[in-house]
């Protein structure tokens, strides 16, 4: 098969390599990819994995492309061509494409359509109303006494959501976002939801439009700093399993998210072929969605698929034909842990073009992988090229050894300015060193 992946990032970096394992991948090309893409090569034939120059929006370029190519099947890693309708048009012009059509690539991007869709449908999340005006907004801020989040509508570059704890700030949160329109046209609905407190877990779902096949649990680490200090960043790191679950609760909070769902989009003719990944807070009072994202998460795909069993390119070409009921997913029993290395003044600003030193001796470690990022080709050497640069990943038995594998990895890598968090996984081995002090 002729393989076409989209996208540039960690999540792409670990995709092209999962795939390319498939026997069934006989050449890949990734648009726009990175120095880390570009590196890969096919298991069955020694071929290299070609960058191509497009930019992951440029949907008429990236369709000649693929025509020109006569791609087999392309795979779309980023939320923002789903929004744009990449499946729809590579359908229209006769070509396989994995991932959520415009429709369906809604759950992510209008955050209203999801929160009504969840309501109209009983899957369990916030207590939550959507708003076109500010007024009506603040007197259900002012009901919630403040302790909300206020949600802009639309794909803000994970920037929408603003976090309150007083009244005060619920509203200016509402001015912002509705009045000021610091998110332009994302920003012209909101949606406002009660503060949950509870523990936040990612759940991943790969779909057919008729079965959803839920993935073990994961957790990302949203703040720059450790003990969840700092800014709000894309990711720093990721681990799976999460001990907060049995794999009999697990299947219980999946259920109660996805059955409802499934009937939903059964109902409203939702098509939906691609992953879907909720947003899930496990609260005392159950399991509530926050949000739904239309694509793999980014750390997450990374300890995902470092993890999964399956020939991926089988999977993905399952989900698209409608196929998946006949697939089972494996999962290998070890656990994964992936930390991200970033710019020195990410997720502000940051400079470009550091040379990073150590990659080989880094990927020469057993059971390792270092996913690329933000990353150049300069000459001979490979440079820093955005704020999250590598998703340093390793596996083993358990979470504590995975840890440290991966943290063995990550001091070998160095760029100036390189920073990442030192406690990627200290929430579950706290949580399981309470819950089980014998073990
Ligand atoms: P979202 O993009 O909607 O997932 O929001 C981004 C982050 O904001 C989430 O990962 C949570 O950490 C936090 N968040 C969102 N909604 C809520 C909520 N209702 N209660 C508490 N935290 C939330």
């Amino acid at each position: 098969m002729k393989l076409l992946v989209i996208g540039t990032g960690g999540r792409e970096h670990a995709l092209v390599w999962k795939l390319a394992q498939s026997p069934h991948a006989m050449q890949m090309w990734c648009a726009p990819g990175n120095a880390g893409i570009a590196e890969e090569r096919l298991a069955k034939n020694g071929a290299l994995v070609e960058c191509v120059n497009i930019n992951a929006e440029d949907l008429p370029k990236l369709l000649a492309f693929a025509l020109e190519k006569k791609a087999d099947l392309t795979v779309v890693g980023p939320d923002n061509p789903l929004a744009l309708g990449i499946v729809d048009l590579f359908q229209a012009n006769g070509l396989r494409v994995w991932g959520p059509n415009k429709r369906a690539a809604q759950f992510e991007a209008s955050k209203a359509f999801a929160q009504d869709f969840m309501e109209r449908h009983g899957i369990p999340t916030a207590r939550a109303k959507v708003f076109p005006e500010p007024n009506a907004a603040k007197r259900f801020a002012l009901e919630l006494d403040g302790e909300c989040v206020v949600k802009a509508d639309g794909l803000a570059l994970g920037k929408g959501v603003l976090i309150s704890g007083t009244v005060q700030q619920a509203e200016e949160a509402i001015d912002e976002i509705l009045v000021q329109k610091t998110f332009g046209p994302a920003g012209l609905r909101i949606v406002i939801q009660e503060f949950l407190e509870g523990t936040e877990i990612s759940l991943h779902a790969l779909c057919d439009g008729k079965v959803a096949k839920l993935f073990p649990t994961s957790q990302d680490h949203k703040r720059a700093l450790d003990n969840d200090e700092g800014l709000n960043t894309g990711g720093m790191g990721t681990y799976s399993p999460t001990p907060f679950l049995t794999e009999a609760e697990l299947q219980q909070v999946g259920r109660a998210i996805l059955d409802p769902w499934l009937k939903g989009c059964a109902e409203e003719g939702i098509d939906y072929r691609g992953i879907l990944y909720p947003g899930v807070m496990l609260t005392k009072s159950g399991p509530k969605v926050l949000e739904f994202n239309a694509r793999f998460g980014d750390p997450e795909t990374q300890v995902y698929l470092t993890r999964l069993e399956n020939d991926l390119v089988e999977i993905l070409d399952a989900s698209v034909n409608g196929t998946l009921a006949g697939h089972e997913l494996k999962w290998k029993k070890d656990a994964a842990v992936c930390v991200v290395m970033a710019s020195g003044g990410y997720p502000g600003n940051y400079g470009k073009g550091k040379i990073i030193s150590g990659l080989t001796d880094a990927n020469a470690l057993p059971n390792t992988k270092v996913f690329h990022a933000g990353t150049a080709r300069s000459g001979n050497d490979i440079v820093t090229n955005g704020g999250r640069v590598l998703g340093v990943t390793a596996w083993a038995n358990g979470l504590i050894s995975a840890r440290d594998a991966a943290y063995v990895a990550a001091h070998k890598i160095k760029f100036d300015g390189a920073h990442f968090r030192r406690d990627i996984a200290a929430k579950a081995l706290r949580w399981t060193a309470q819950t089980n002090p014998c073990t």
